[in-house]
């Protein structure tokens, strides 16, 4: 099979195409036939070995979409001809914390695809079904690829963790990424108000499409008093911190009396001043969210498949470009999301 093989770390170069053997899937595995598999900036993280589970020779990709062609021994529920797309993670299924439903946090298996497991650059890939969502008939496959990464976030972070209810408002930043405009979207098919903060003038008109109820553009980061200005001097019920430490600060400061704040990206990997006593005074709850689990995978799926969210743009290119579709990313000349597509054998 054809496949994107990175034998060494390094630039966007070292991604190269081979001709590989077409794995054979295990126990509690299937064979997928990858449809498509999106790139994403971890991605690109993982190629330059900052990542340190990723061994090379490495197959990169954890946002894969494709049908089921072979079935491993002991594996229930899967046959060929099955519609299937990855989590970017998997778990054990049977500890403590899979059976409260915090599979992400599961330690007895926490491997990712693209780093322990082969990856979705390639025609084929053998898949552990632990970490397979269902595609719904219909459901283009380079939009299935890019789902979980995007709105599967979204599903864990604003109704698993934060909770939101009909009638809330919520505050996110960082709203015209990939997470942001599916979490705007989610949020609406909700009930709830939202305000979303971006960072340039470029981005309200797609968050307005996306259903944004007020867009405030905050390139000095100091939106807290326009939020408390357009909420009645209340502040937000719930805040989804996409961005982290450069805009956290603010964010405390919108929150009403009682409020959630979901923090989900680090993009600066910076670290923030924290006033326990705001903290305290307005009972505020801090929440990490962290990666999907099947469950909000296959609900993720459904709602992209009913229209409900729209995935978010997709550009497909060839396998055989993955080196360029990693240069362009990384030299941000990608407005949305590039999917890779294998040749079709
Ligand atoms: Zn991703
Ligand atoms: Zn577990």
């Amino acid at each position: 099979m054809e496949a994107v093989v990175l034998r060494q770390f390094g630039d966007a170069g070292n991604l190269r195409l081979e001709n590989v053997p077409v794995p054979s899937p295990g126990r509690g595995e299937v064979l997928l036939r990858v449809h498509a598999c999106g790139v994403c900036y971890h991605d690109v993280i993982n190629r330059r070995g900052n990542l340190p589970r990723t061994h090379v020779p490495a197959i990169l990709g954890h946002e894969a979409a494709g049908e089921v062609v072979d079935v491993g021994p002991d594996t229930p529920g899967w046959k060929v001809g099955d519609r299937a797309a990855t989590l970017q993670r998997l778990s054990c299924g049977e500890c403590a914390l899979c059976r409260a439903g915090r599979n992400s946090l599961c330690k007895r298996d926490n491997r990712f695809f693209g780093e322990e497991l082969q990856g979705g650059y390639a025609q084929f890939m053998v898949a552990p079904v632990a970490g397979l969502g269902r595609v719904p008939e219909g459901l283009p496959w380079a939009e299935a690829a890019t789902v979980c990464c995007t709105t599967g976030t979204a599903v864990h972070t604003l109704r698993t963790r934060a909770r939101i209810q009909a009638g809330e408002t919520v505050l996110i930043t960082g709203a015209s990424g990939g997470v942001g405009l599916s979490s705007v979207q989610l949020a609406k098919v909700d009930g709830a108000r939202v305000i979303a903060i971006t960072s340039g003038e470029a981005k309200v008109q797609a968050l307005r499409e996306a259903g944004a109820d007020e867009v405030i553009v905050s390139r000095g980061l100091d939106f807290a008093s326009e939020v408390r200005k357009r909420t009645q001097g209340n502040g937000v019920d719930v805040a989804i911190e996409i961005v982290g430490s450069a805009t956290f600060d603010q964010t405390m400061k919108a929150m009403a009396p009682g409020g959630r704040v979901a923090v989900v990206g680090n993009l600066e990997s910076g670290v923030v001043n924290l006033n326990p006593g705001l903290v305290i005074v307005k009972e505020l709850e801090i929440l990490g969210a962290y990666a999907t689990t099947r469950d909000e995978l296959d609900e993720a799926l459904r709602l992209t498949a009913a229209g409900k969210i729209r995935p978010f743009v997709s550009e497909t290119v060839p396998l055989a470009d993955a080196s360029r579709a990693h240069f362009r990313l990384e030299n941000r000349e990608v407005a949305g999301r590039l999917v890779l597509v294998p040749p079709q054998a």
